[in-house]
């Protein structure tokens, strides 16, 4: 018998909701429409309980596209670049423990 480990993903605001919202549904996808698309994702994100956790998921994953923890691809990389070695090393630490 297979035993579920929790994860942070199983209290995530997004999950069922509509995946298109954090992902396009067309690569072809307007600059216009993004910007709705992805302030839609981040109002999901800023009531989600676990955005701290799915943020340092992304990043630790180098996740390259998408919304995930309340922040799209180009905020992502505009926070690694913030973020110091020693900070990323204590997320890194951290999720080994969820
Ligand atoms: S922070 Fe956003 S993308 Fe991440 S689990 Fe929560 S709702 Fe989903």
């Amino acid at each position: 018998m297979a035993l579920h480990q929790e994860s942070w993903f199983d209290h995530a605001a997004c999950r069922g909701a509509d995946g298109t919202l954090f992902y396009p549904a067309e690569s072809n996808e307007r600059p216009g429409e993004r910007a709705r698309r992805e302030t839609k994702a981040k109002e999901v994100c800023a009531n989600c309980e676990v955005v701290d956790s799915c943020l340092s998921d992304a990043l630790l994953r180098n996740e390259l596209y998408g919304v995930w923890g309340g922040k799209n691809e180009n905020e992502r990389r505009a926070l690694v670049r913030l973020l110091s070695p020693a900070e990323l090393a204590r997320r890194h630490a951290s999720q080994d423990n969820k």
